[in-house]
């Protein structure tokens, strides 16, 4: 049975932290160099979830698992881009069931990169309220 997942179509997904983030000049040579960059790597962010990169001398960093690409972020610009060697803390990550990728539980019921439903799995017992008007 299908259940109605009608938030999707547009591609208004947000919810992570959105910091006014720059994109060094290196970061988009690495991207060329190092993922077949298909998409642009200011969409690889937006669409990319957060990860704790120990490794990397960083104060950030998110994955782009269709590409197991890292995005180191020092400050406010994406520094560099690396391939994930797996050395990542992904407390907050679970695995889709159906592609092996890692996306957030809290992004919706849908995996991004498969399109696999994850409602059956299990949810986490957070709730994440966003409203614009303050
Ligand atoms: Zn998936």
């Amino acid at each position: 049975m299908f259940t109605a997942t009608s938030q999707t179509a547009g591609g208004e997904k947000r919810g992570q932290t959105q910091l006014p983030i720059t994109i060094s000049e290196h970061a988009q040579e690495q991207w060329a160099k190092r993922t077949p960059a298909e998409i642009s790597l200011k969409n690889a962010w937006e669409q990319s979830v957060a990860v704790e990169a120990p490794e990397a001398d960083s104060t950030a960093a998110r994955l782009y698992p269709p590409y197991n690409a890292l995005l180191v972020v020092q400050h406010t610009t994406v520094a560099t881009v690396l391939n994930n060697d797996g050395r990542l803390n992904t407390p907050d990550l679970v695995e889709c069931a159906a592609c092996g990728d890692l996306v957030d539980p809290l992004e919706g019921d849908s995996c991004p990169w498969c399109g696999e439903n994850r409602a059956e799995t299990a949810r986490p017992g957070r709730v994440t309220l966003t409203r614009g008007d303050i």
